[in-house]
This record gives C-alpha cells, structure tokens and sequence, in this order.
C-alpha cells in the first residue's frame, strides 16, 4: 500500500500525540524553536580532505553537528520526518557555494561559471530498504531545486556506487573505516555516460549528510578520480567538530 510517508508520519502523530524530535516536546514532531535554532547556525570549514594524490579538496559544512541540527539529521534519516528536508537541503546549498567558492552574485554574470554537478556518496541497499527513502538523495536533490532557484546551473548525478559489501560504519575509527571502505565505491559506467562530454566543464561537488572521519568521502574522491572525474568540492550538512587522521 502506497502511503506517502509525510501523511503517516502526520496521522500517526495525531493519533499518538507527537513529539519535537529536537527538543522531545510534546506538540509537532518539528517545533517552531527548533526550526528557528536550525535557520541560526553558523557555517562550519572542516579541514580539506585528500585526494589520492596528496592534494588538498576544500570542504565546506552546513553547521557543526550539534542539536538541533544532529536531532534534525536523524529523524529526517531514521524516522523519516520528510518535512525536515527543506532546512537540510538549505545548509547543503550553502555548503555547495562555500566549497566551489561560489559567491551569489556569481550566478547572474553574462559568462556564468562551469555548472555545478552535486554527486551523493551511495547509500547501503539494506539502509534504503530498512528506512524506506533515501535520506541523502532526497537532501540533494532538494539542494539542486535551490541552488537553481538561486540561479545556478545546477544538477545531481548518481555517479557512485557501492561495489563491495561494507560493514555499518558505527564504531569503527578512523583507521578501521578506511580498512572498510578501501575499493567499496566506484563510478557507475552508465551514470558516467549521461554526464557526456558536459563533464569536461562541469564542477563535481561530492555531497554526503555528515563527515565524521572522512573515510567515506575520501574514498568517493578516490573513485571519481581514478576514472579521470575532477572534484572540485565537498559539502556536507554537518560536520563532527573533532575529526581524528582525516
Ligand atoms: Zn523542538
């Protein structure tokens, strides 16, 4: 049965009495506090992360990942609070600019700038199946819709894709999740053929929900630029404040 899940998630919460999944008060499952907090975090600049080759990506992040913001994350992850995507998708918008160096007013010149191509690390099939959606595809697509309202050229492509079976990265540091994830992304041949001969102008900005340690990203960075695909940026959501060896 075909229930959108903003309608279950609005009938389930009038029938149970719902709760901010901020700030657990009773009341809407998003409370209007919360809300406001979201639309007052500062930017956060985590570290450039690597390339294979040694040089260095910038990074940019929506905010640090601190309530409410990391509340925010995971119930629009977990338990699917799809209206939560709007104030997601926003900081990851304004990630994608830092991170390309894009200023606003970059959109409107004559000679527009290279158009951005906004790339989501993969999802584990299991993840998708178990919380029914995509979290992260949903939150980039929404950046895209923005990002273009805000009048750049911009798209998404789902270049990557898990090619080995990975552990859950939940208690793994930094050293164990790079041993996890080394050969787990690749590009997929016929995403790559869609990007065409546009790819030669385009700026890729690899996009994921939060940076922890970075193994992931830097393992997308690896396979994007194993099959010659220049990434120009990084932009998360949220960013852990202390990152340990990238
Ligand atoms: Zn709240």
């Amino acid at each position: 049965m075909a229930t959108p899940g903003w309608l279950l998630d609005a009938t389930l919460d009038l029938l149970l009495g719902g709760r901010c999944a901020g700030c657990e008060r009773p009341g809407r499952t998003w409370c209007s506090a919360c809300r406001e907090a979201l639309g007052t975090l500062s930017p956060a600049s985590p570290p450039p992360l690597r390339r294979p080759d040694g040089t260095a990506v910038p990074v940019a992040a929506g905010a640090a990942y601190v309530p409410p913001l990391s509340s925010a994350i995971v119930a629009h992850k977990e338990r699917r609070r799809l209206s939560l995507v709007d104030p997601l998708a926003e900081l990851l918008a304004e990630a994608v600019t830092r991170a390309t160096a894009l200023r606003p007013e970059a959109a409107v010149r004559p000679d527009p700038p290279a158009p951005l191509v906004l790339v989501p690390v993969p999802s584990r099939p299991a993840a998708v199946r178990e919380r029914g959606h995509d979290p992260l595809r949903r939150t980039v697509r929404r950046a895209v819709a923005r990002l273009r309202r805000e009048g750049h050229d911009a798209g998404w492509v789902p270049l990557l894709e898990l090619r080995a079976r990975v552990r859950d990265q939940g208690g793994l540091d930094a050293v164990e999740r790079r041993a996890n994830l080394r050969g787990a992304l690749g590009v997929d041949a016929g995403a790559h053929r869609r990007l065409g001969r546009g790819v030669g102008r385009a700026r890729l900005v690899l996009c994921d929900d939060v940076l922890t340690t970075g193994a992931t990203l830097e393992e997308g960075l690896r396979a994007l630029t194993a099959v010659g695909l220049p990434v120009a940026g990084v932009a998360v959501v949220a960013a852990v404040a202390v990152r340990n060896g990238g």
